[in-house]
């Protein structure tokens, strides 16, 4: 299987507004410096799911240490949604917890709500899960 995501970036619509995002990093009590600011910018006005590496690219002022760190601290604070794919971290506003479907052929990209609650495993503590879906997209299986 292969998915081509290295170079592109998939749409994942958050209702997160700036203010918002600004606020909850406020209460956490963490400043809003520039590169958080402007990756929260990014995400967005761009409703995008995007690795770290792509986002770098398009953001350009800072240097990816920062970007990553930055990317660490929102995932942290469940502002983002991380996921695996193709062994790179992809990042989305995560207003709400949510897995993504992915075509694998063209990378057409559509948001699937999370429904999943693992709060019962009495031996584990940060139950953290992921899960991705493939399959051909309608306008691929033509
Ligand atoms: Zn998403
Ligand atoms: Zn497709
Ligand atoms: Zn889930």
């Amino acid at each position: 299987m292969q998915i081509t995501l290295a170079n592109s970036s998939h749409l994942c619509y958050s209702s997160f507004t700036m203010k918002k995002l600004k606020q909850k990093l406020i209460e956490a009590k963490y400043k809003i410096t520039k590169p958080r600011l402007a990756i929260l910018k990014y995400l967005s006005t761009h409703h995008v799911s995007i690795s770290a590496r792509n986002l770098h690219k398009k953001i350009k002022v800072f240097d990816q240490a920062s970007i990553y760190r930055a990317l660490n601290l929102f995932e942290e604070l469940h502002i983002v949604n991380v996921e695996i794919v193709e062994k790179e971290k992809i990042y989305c506003l995560a207003n709400e917890p949510h897995h993504h479907i992915i075509c694998k052929k063209c990378g057409y990209m559509e948001k699937i709500k999370c429904d999943h609650f693992f709060n019962n495993f009495k031996n584990f503590n940060n139950v953290y899960h992921q899960l991705t879906l493939t399959g051909v997209c309608n306008k691929c299986s033509k």
